[in-house]
């Protein structure tokens, strides 16, 4: 199950269902450092290991000790993709700090597009996290990119990018990632605004940050990130974090059990697992949310 701060409405794994802000020791470093000895395994190439986390990866308290590990013991450097909503604490920020790369989520300027689009835990103030990643720039060595989902009519307007530029021009990124969801979203109504609108935001933030600073990210799908994947348990692994369009599942899938395919799929689906869901007029496969 999701464990997030938030709820956001374009998530791609479903509603949050209970919003938590609690760190917890979810497991032990060295149980993380033996999950990335077997993910090594099957790679050839590495650039950064990333912790993204089934949710929300600052919820879990030993983040900075298990980074510490694995950047110690298989010499690669680390990353960190997070939502930023608890960067306003100084132990998330020290944890952060070990990072080589941090990318956080700052998709909102304002209290009532924050709770829009992030819908996150009551105790959560969004100028706190402007504060906070004023803060984090200061301290962190690496690099401190920016991700901002633009969702249609909800935070993509013009009055919008010149509020977020004001917050990021104190936060000083390195650069500032715009994207827009398109995958199956946690709410049906969720649109990707028109590529115009998109351009028109990510010009207005340059205007503030410079050219250079903003990219505004392809709305292609990751289909070659996936192509990895050929068993069952692989692609559910996938399916936990992304879902993964169902012609490419199937194709994967030909490559171990040929004819077969579908009928193991459907097992999957049949146990419950597994969802399909559709979204701008293609078929994913998703892991189901346990209650
Ligand atoms: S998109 Fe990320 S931050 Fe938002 S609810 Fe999903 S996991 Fe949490």
């Amino acid at each position: 199950m999701k464990t997030c701060s938030y709820s956001c409405i374009y998530c791609q794994l479903g509603r949050t269902i209970r919003t938590s802000i609690l760190r917890r020791r979810y497991c032990e470093p060295e149980e993380v450092a033996r999950v990335v000895e077997r993910a090594l395994e099957n790679v050839d190439r590495v650039d950064y290991l990333t912790f993204v986390g089934d949710g929300e990866p600052t919820l879990y308290s030993l983040l900075g000790k298990a980074a510490t590990l694995v950047s110690r013991e298989f010499g690669y450097r680390v990353a960190l993709i997070s939502n930023a909503s608890l960067v306003w604490r100084r132990d998330v920020r020290e944890d952060s700090t070990v990072f080589d790369f941090v990318s956080m989520k700052l998709d909102a300027a304002t209290p009532s597009v924050f709770r829009r689009v992030n819908r996150p835990d009551n105790a959560i103030r969004i100028s706190a996290i402007i504060s906070g990643l004023e803060e984090l720039s200061k301290e962190i060595s690496g690099i401190l990119s920016i991700e901002t989902v633009l969702v249609d009519g909800v935070n993509d307007g013009s009055w919008h990018a010149d509020l977020l530029a004001e917050a990021l021009r104190k936060v000083e990124p390195y650069v500032v990632y715009i994207n827009a969801p398109i995958r199956p979203p946690a709410e049906k109504w969720v649109r990707v605004p028109r590529v115009d609108r998109l351009r028109i935001f990510a010009e207005r933030l340059s205007m503030y940050l410079g050219k250079h600073r903003v990219i505004l990210l392809p709305l292609a799908e990751i289909d070659e990130v996936l192509a990895r994947a050929s068993t069952i348990e692989s692609l559910l692994e996938i399916a936990k974090l992304h879902p993964v369009p169902l012609d490419l599942a199937l194709s994967l899938l030909k490559r171990e059990h040929g004819d077969k395919a579908m009928e193991v799929l459907r097992r999957y689906l049949e146990r419950g697992s597994l969802t399909i869901v559709k979204y701008r007029g293609r078929e994913y496969i998703r892991a189901r949310q346990q209650t």
